[in-house]
């Protein structure tokens, strides 16, 4: 079982980071927000910065679940070709999810830039590389599309993308030009600090118990201590079922799994890479270190629940991966996994759960959430002070009718539900 109060042994992890402290008490805020990764920390900031009261509470270290645990890629696209999303969501829901990628990368380049934060952050775009002519079709058929709505794609060859030796492997490649890539855990503890400085209240190793709607006013427990708001926000991602069961049919956890070389003298990786459908993904580091992962799709079946080990057929599926672009070996020191929340219909839950009771949602990115959590909180934020939030509208959890119906009352959560 994914234990959330232990430090990550992800890549991110190397070195030591900031510590918050635990709760203990009371607390009183206007918002409560559960869950310290990217959405909570992003929201914790937007929300302190625009003069709220807030405090948030996380069951283990801020940024311990998968926010400390991923790529770092920030990719404006998700993986399935745009033309899929167009004949799922129509033009306008395909779009909205481009667009939450572009302001939310523009959202972490004016953050870092405003705070001077260091955390090896490049903006030199992102690359699709194709394994069948199948999948490059797929992609090449969404081109125009992305280009008229003002999302270019280009298509590069192959001896541009990939080291001579690795050629053989794929069967085309493609450049997003404004993608980028970050270092997680760096970004988001600066942010969190950051945030802190504006009056937010952020506190590590307090997991929420359960919390009770009562005359107005959510209260919320953790081991030692009670924390009152008048709004309650949800940006526990995978987890959030565990919370509130309603969610359970809508949001499962997905394990995604990792590994991190030794430097490499030269470069082989010169942007963040999505392979085979995103399925297969890898960058190289500041500092040289090939980071490889996923092939869930091999067991889909068993890349699921809430135990963030590795495995040994992934992790060779991943070694194979790295063989294809350093054949002459290298040395593996880190193999981490981390847990997902995907979401039934792929898109997130962002939103009002229930606003006669001023409980929000922000979560479900279905593996994409280091490019999208930034603006869905910003939007969220909006919301929350009742104003309008054009776009996340795609993204309300009321789209699925389990939570229409339940719309009458969500006044109780975790053990005080039960
Ligand atoms: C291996 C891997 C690679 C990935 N690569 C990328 C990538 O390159 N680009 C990208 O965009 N996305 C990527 N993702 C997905 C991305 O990391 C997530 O979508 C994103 O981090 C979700 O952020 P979050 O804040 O919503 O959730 P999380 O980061 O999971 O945070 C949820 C938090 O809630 C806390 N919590 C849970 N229950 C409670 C409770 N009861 N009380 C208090 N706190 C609680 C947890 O401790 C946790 O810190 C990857 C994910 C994985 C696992």
């Amino acid at each position: 079982m994914h234990d959330l109060r232990v430090i990550p042994d992800s890549v991110w992890w190397a070195e030591p980071t900031a510590t918050f402290p635990t709760f203990e008490g009371e607390m009183d805020a206007e918002v409560l927000i559960v869950g310290g990764g990217i959405t909570g920390i992003c929201l914790a900031y937007t929300l302190a910065d625009q003069g709220a009261s807030v405090a948030l509470l996380d069951a283990g270290p801020l940024a311990g679940g998968a926010s400390g645990r991923n790529a770092g890629f920030l990719m404006v696209a998700p993986a399935e070709p745009y033309n899929e999303q167009i004949a799922l969501w129509g033009r306008p829901g395909a779009k909205a999810v481009l667009e939450c990628g572009r302001r939310s990368h523009q959202r972490v380049r004016a953050l870092i830039e405003a705070h001077g934060i260091a955390c090896d952050y490049r903006a030199n775009g992102s690359l699709r590389l194709t394994r069948t002519e199948e999948e490059a079709e797929d992609i090449r058929a969404s081109l125009a599309a992305l280009k008229s709505d003002g999302f270019p794609m280009l298509e590069l060859p192959l001896s541009h993308a990939v080291p001579p030796h690795a050629v053989e492997r794929f069967t085309a490649s493609f450049v997003t030009l404004e993608d980028g890539e970050l270092h997680p855990v760096w970004f988001l503890h600066a942010l969190a600090a950051e945030a802190g400085r504006k009056g937010a209240r952020l506190f590590g190793g307090s997991a929420v118990t359960g919390a009770a709607w009562r005359g107005g006013v959510w209260e919320a427990r953790t081991e030692r201590g009670i924390a009152r708001a008048r709004t309650l926000v949800l940006a526990t991602n995978a987890w959030t079922p565990r919370l509130c069961p309603a969610l359970t049919p809508l949001i499962a956890p997905r394990r995604g799994q990792m590994v991190a070389t030794a430097p490499l003298a030269r470069e082989v990786a010169p942007r963040p890479t999505y392979a085979h459908w995103g399925y297969h993904y890898w960058r190289q580091t500041a500092d040289g270190r090939l980071l490889m992962g996923g092939w869930r799709e091999l067991d889909p079946d068993g890349e699921t629940g809430f135990d963030a080990v590795t495995t040994e057929p992934i992790q060779a599926a991943i070694e194979r991966g790295l063989s294809e672009l350093v054949p002459e070996g290298t040395t593996i020191e880190r193999r981490w996994a981390g847990i997902m929340a995907f979401a039934r219909d792929g898109r997130p839950l962002v939103g009002w759960l229930d606003a006669e009771h001023h409980l929000a949602l922000c979560g479900g990115y279905t593996g994409h959430g280091l490019a999208m959590a930034p603006a869905c909180a910003l939007d969220l934020a909006d919301l929350l002070a009742w104003r309008k939030a054009p776009g996340i509208s795609t993204f309300d959890p009321s789209r699925f009718a389990e939570l229409r119906q339940a719309r009458d009352g969500v006044t109780a959560l975790g053990v005080a539900a039960e």
